[in-house]
C-alpha cells in the first residue's frame, strides 16, 4: 500500500490532488479495495455513487478519500462533500473518467466514490430490547443475498445483523451496491457459532430459527413476547444442528409448486415483515 493511503489519520490536513494515470499508487490501492485481504488489511472499503457517500457522511462514517471524475467538478453537492472530506482529513483525488471506470470496474460509471472505514458492532455490544428484530446468518455466501438482506432489514425496521461462521463479506463492492446504501444504516456484527450460541444464552431473545424441517407455521408464531432473533440458514446446506438445536422455534414458510425451498433473502424478507407485522403501519412508515 503507498504511503499516502495509510497517512489518513484524522489530524492530518486535507488534500486535493489530480490524477490522470492509471498506475498512479494510490489509485492503485484503490482498486486493490476490490479484493477481501485489502479490505481487512486497511479497514476500508468503496461505497459508489454521490447519494451514498452523502448518506453515509450525515450519518457519520468516516470518508478517508473521495474520488470523482473530472466532470463532476463544480456540482455543489460534490463540492460540499469534497470540502467535508477535506476538513475531515481525508483526501480528495480529481480523476479522469478512465481512472474512475477502472476503479469501480463498469463502462458507466458513477462519478463519485467514496473510500469508508469498515464499521463492525461488537457482539458483546448488542443488548436487544423489546420491539426489537435482529437477522442473524448463518454461513452466508452470495454477496447479493447479503445486500439485499441488509436492506430488507433496514426497511422493515430490523436492528441490525449478525453473520454466524465464515460468510461473504458485508463491505465487498457488490453486497455494498446491493444494499443502495443501507450499509450505512444497519449495524453489522460477526461471530463465530460458538460466540453466537453463548450470546444468545445470556441475551434475553426468543431465537425464530428457519428450517425446511421446521414443524411450525411461521405466522403462528407469538414475535410480540421478547426481541426476536431471525436466524437464517446458508444458501446450500440450510442450517446445521449445532445452530438449529439453540432455537426457541423452528419456523417454515408452507410453499406448494415445484420449488424446494425460497432464495434465503426472499425468505429472510418474508420473515421479517411478519416478526414485525405489529410494529409496521402506513400512518408512521415511508
Ligand atoms: N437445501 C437447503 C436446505 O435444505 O435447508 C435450502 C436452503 S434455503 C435456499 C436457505 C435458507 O432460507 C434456509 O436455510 C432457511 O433459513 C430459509 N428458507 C428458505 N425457504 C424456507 C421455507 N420455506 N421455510 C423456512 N425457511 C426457509
Amino acid at each position: 500500500m503507498s504511503k499516502d493511503f495509510h497517512d489518513q489519520g484524522p489530524r492530518r490536513v486535507g488534500q486535493v490532488k489530480e490524477v490522470t494515470s492509471l498506475a498512479n499508487p494510490i489509485i492503485k490501492d484503490i482498486k486493490a479495495l476490490t479484493n477481501k485481504k485489502s479490505r481487512e488489511e486497511s479497514g476500508t472499503f468503496l461505497a459508489e455513487g454521490l447519494k451514498l457517500v452523502i448518506d453515509a457522511i450525515e450519518l457519520g462514517w468516516t470518508i478517508r478519500t473521495l474520488v470523482y471524475a473530472k466532470a463532476a467538478k463544480g456540482k455543489p453537492l460534490v463540492e460540499q462533500m469534497a470540502a467535508r472530506t477535506v476538513a475531515s482529513g481525508g483526501l480528495v483525488l480529481e480523476v479522469s473518467e478512465k481512472v474512475i471506470a477502472s476503479i469501480t470496474r463498469r463502462d458507466n460509471p458513477q462519478m463519485v466514490v467514496g473510500i469508508f472505514e469498515q464499521r463492525w458492532m461488537p457482539l458483546r455490544d448488542i443488548r436487544p430490547r423489546d420491539g426489537e428484530t435482529w437477522v442473524a446468518l448463518d454461513r452466508v455466501r452470495d454477496p447479493g443475498n447479503l445486500g439485499t438482506i441488509i436492506r430488507t432489514a433496514d426497511a422493515a425496521g430490523a436492528s441490525g445483523i449478525i453473520l454466524v461462521g465464515e460468510t461473504t463479506d458485508p463491505f465487498s463492492l457488490e453486497t455494498v451496491r446491493a444494499t443502495m446504501g443501507s450499509v450505512f444504516a444497519v449495524p453489522v456484527a460477526r461471530a463465530a457459532p460458538e460466540e453466537f450460541i453463548a450470546w444468545r444464552k445470556s441475551a434475553g431473545v426468543s431465537v425464530v430459527a428457519t428450517h425446511l424441517a421446521g414443524a411450525v407455521d411461521y405466522r403462528t408464531i407469538d414475535y410480540r413476547k421478547k426481541p426476536v432473533v431471525l436466524l437464517m440458514g446458508n444458501e446450500q446446506s440450510g442450517l446445521p444442528d449445532q445452530l438449529a438445536g439453540q432455537a426457541d422455534a423452528l419456523a417454515r414458510i408452507p410453499q406448494q409448486g415445484r420449488a424446494d425451498s425460497l432464495n434465503l433473502a426472499v425468505a429472510t424478507a418474508v420473515m421479517l415483515f411478519e416478526a414485525r407485522r405489529h410494529l409496521l403501519s402506513l400512518a408512521e412508515g415511508k
